[in-house]
């Protein structure tokens, strides 16, 4: 097949416009879509250091080859990743993370659920049961991740999540009748990194395809968290649901950002938890988590 737009031999088509591209149109359009994601949620600024999250499937190789990219000529801005290692039997160390960030001036910042907690993954699951386990290492991921931020003076963190991931979110979401997340922006505020998602308007299949080209790798990581039944089921679901209505994901994508400008109002107001700021009342669940995992682990 050839590319729509040259004589080239196309790499991909894409069902929602149509077209077949080549690498090269392949690539512009996609850096097209990825940097209208950051300019219009004003996601980079002068003197930004952000930093990538590890390990997360192909996303994360192309996001960070994305960046070095973007940002090339700009000497004000640093890009590093940044990697947990959650201390999981099953799962190889992310201390593999150091050969994704082969590339020149792509610092790795590590940080250990032992170290940080006094309990890894293995030991949550051995406590709680493997469905609790999910949870717990999620906050407990999040929170690292946000901490060691700010005392290595990253400005943002950036997630590799793509528009399947926001349409399973979404929809999800839906399906458990959950409003709140729903109508939720990613909320800033003191003591908050902001997290940016420069490919959420990106099909997966296209992060990979990128992935493969440019940072000459593929599926290199499994992500940290197997999802679970329900999440894997409307997974399925949207993937062939898409094979006969190709737009769906964006659409999906779409409702999330009507509803986030049309009920931003109300949830500014909800009450929020005393010691992190996420909508709750008192002490949020998260920090109770942390508590938790902490004196237990020490
Ligand atoms: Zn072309
Ligand atoms: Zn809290």
């Amino acid at each position: 097949m050839q590319c729509d737009k040259c004589r080239r031999e196309a790499v991909l088509f894409q069902e929602y416009s149509g077209q077949h591209l080549c690498k090269q149109h392949f690539e512009a359009d996609f850096e097209r879509k990825a940097k209208h994601e950051i300019r219009s949620h004003h996601w980079l600024s002068p003197g930004d250091h952000i930093a990538v999250v590890l390990p997360g499937d192909a996303n994360s190789s192309a996001l960070l080859c994305f960046l070095k990219k973007l940002t090339s000529s700009r000497r004000d801005i640093q890009i590093s990743a940044i990697s947990v290692d959650e201390g999981r039997r099953d799962y190889r160390d992310p201390g593999i993370a150091q050969g994704i960030t082969g590339l020149p001036g792509v610092e790795c910042i590590r940080v250990s659920f032992a170290e940080k907690t006094g309990m890894t993954a293995d030991e949550i699951a051995d406590w709680k049961g493997i469905v609790l386990a999910g949870t717990y290492c999620r906050v407990i991921r999040n929170y690292l991740l946000n901490k060691t931020a700010i005392e290595r003076g990253v400005t943002k963190l950036s997630s590799g999540d793509d528009l399947d991931d926001m349409a399973v979110s979404v929809m999800k979401n839906i399906l458990q009748g959950n409003p709140e997340i729903l109508i939720r922006t990613d909320l800033t505020g003191p003591g908050k990194i902001p997290v940016i998602h420069p490919f959420i308007a990106i099909p997966k299949k296209e992060v990979a395809l990128y992935s493969a080209l440019c940072a000459g790798s593929n599926d290199i990581f499994r992500r940290p968290f197997t999802s679970g039944p329900f999440e894997t089921d409307v997974r399925e679901m949207l993937d062939n649901f898409t094979l006969r209505h190709p737009a769906t994901k964006y659409a999906l994508m779409n409702l999330k950002k009507n509803l986030e400008s049309t009920c931003f109002t109300k949830v500014d107001s909800v009450h929020t938890c005393e010691r992190c700021g996420e909508p709750a009342e008192g002490i949020c669940v998260s920090c109770r988590i942390i508590d938790e995992v902490t004196s237990h682990g020490s």
